[in-house]
């Protein structure tokens, strides 16, 4: 039978991380959806889309052809054929990705390929994101919202962008997150039947078996 797992929460509380290896242990697919967001926010970035433009955006919403892959040993993405797995990081991408996401159209496509990808998906999958257990996946068999305090997300971001500032890395993540809450379309939400685990004394390993126990029960 295929479970569907709904993990959601602010950024550098490991989800992405956890996500990938609770899917490997389990012989699940994995779905990225941030990266989905921050693929057609490079996108508008490469053809001259201001992101600050609503209208803008919402007319070039359904232009680009993104592809996800969803093995979690190895997550790809592509845009238009082209592998995005590099663009989509980069500190232009981070700072803009909330504006584009907020748009309504933006969402409305995305939400669609998600729920396209999750049905597909015969022996069950993992998709991270931020409104997957409110909004794309309502009925997932299990959601879980991980949370930490914003030193420990800071830490942890600064240590995957080496050498990175900790103060200005835990500024731009309260004001991403601070964006991504506020937004009038699926913001970002713990559901209320969502399992919260406070990841910021705990190690990956113990984050991982806590969810894997939790999908078994
Ligand atoms: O998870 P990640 O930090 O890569 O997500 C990048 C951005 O994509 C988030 O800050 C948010 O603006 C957007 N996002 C979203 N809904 C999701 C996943 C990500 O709006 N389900």
């Amino acid at each position: 039978e295929s479970v569907i797992v709904a993990i959601d929460g602010p950024s550098g509380t490991g989800k992405s991380s956890t996500s990938k290896a609770v899917a490997a242990k389990l012989g699940l697919s994995y779905l990225d959806t941030g990266a989905q967001y921050r693929a057609i926010t490079w996108w508008m970035i490469s053809n001259g889309v201001d992101v600050g433009d609503a209208v803008a955006v919402a007319d070039a919403a359904a232009k680009p052809v993104i592809v996800s892959g969803t093995d979690p040993a190895r997550p790809t993405i592509t845009v238009d054929g082209a592998d995005a797995s590099g663009p989509i990081r980069t500190e232009e991408v981070t700072s803009k990705v909330s504006a584009v996401s907020a748009v309504p159209e933006v969402r409305r496509i995305i939400t669609e390929l998600q729920r396209t990808i999750a049905r597909g998906a015969e022996q069950g999958i993992v998709v991270e994101g931020r409104d997957i257990g409110t909004t794309v996946l309502p009925d997932a068999d299990l959601k879980i919202f991980l949370t930490a305090s914003p030193e420990a997300r800071a830490a942890r971001r600064s240590g995957e962008l080496k050498g990175a500032d900790v103060h200005a890395t835990k500024q731009a993540l309260i004001k991403r997150d601070a964006a991504d809450s506020s937004r009038t379309t699926s913001p970002l939400a713990k559901a209320d039947d969502a399992v919260e685990v406070d990841t910021t004394d705990l190690t990956l390993d113990q984050v991982i078996e806590c969810v894997v126990t939790l999908v078994e029960e």
